[in-house]
């Protein structure tokens, strides 16, 4: 897509610290890192989010984040990692191009888990919610 910075990223026309390419993938440092070695992996082919990836393109997505982190292992030596993706704007997604967050993480570093992100607990029961979602179509 031409107007996307992680199109521009992956063609090289914008440049960035990447640690990973393959056919498929390309994994750089976040220009404002929240932890040393917080990574963007992003799919090659341009999307805007995860329902756009076609089904055998999962598991490759999800291999080069297996990757990644087996890097900053070696590399960092964290003590942990949080993995994460910013969903539609609502969820604080700036860049409309696919991208997991790779976030190492140390003792004592000052963050939290993913569920710190939001505190919206439903007024329903969980079986009523569970009934809610089985009952929706897959589009
Ligand atoms: P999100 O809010 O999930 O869309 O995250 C977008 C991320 O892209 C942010 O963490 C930005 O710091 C990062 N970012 C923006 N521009 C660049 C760039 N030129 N190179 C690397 N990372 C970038």
């Amino acid at each position: 897509m031409t107007d996307c910075l992680f199109c521009k990223i992956i063609a090289g026309q914008i440049p960035a610290d990447k640690i990973y390419e393959d056919e498929y993938a390309l994994a750089f440092l976040d220009i404002h890192p929240r932890a040393p070695g917080h990574v963007l992996i992003v799919p090659k082919r341009h999307m805007s989010d995860v329902t756009e990836l076609e089904f055998a393109e999962v598991g490759q997505f999800f291999g080069t984040a297996q990757k990644i982190i087996r890097l900053l292992q070696d590399g960092l030596s964290p003590d942990g990692f949080t993995l994460g993706i910013n969903h539609g704007k609502v969820a604080g997604q700036e860049v409309e191009h696919l991208h997991l967050h790779v976030l190492p993480r140390f003792a004592n570093d000052g963050g939290a888990s993913l569920q710190s992100v939001v505190h919206n607990p439903p007024a329903e029961s969980t079986a009523e919610m569970a009934k809610k979602i089985k009952q929706a179509k897959v589009g």
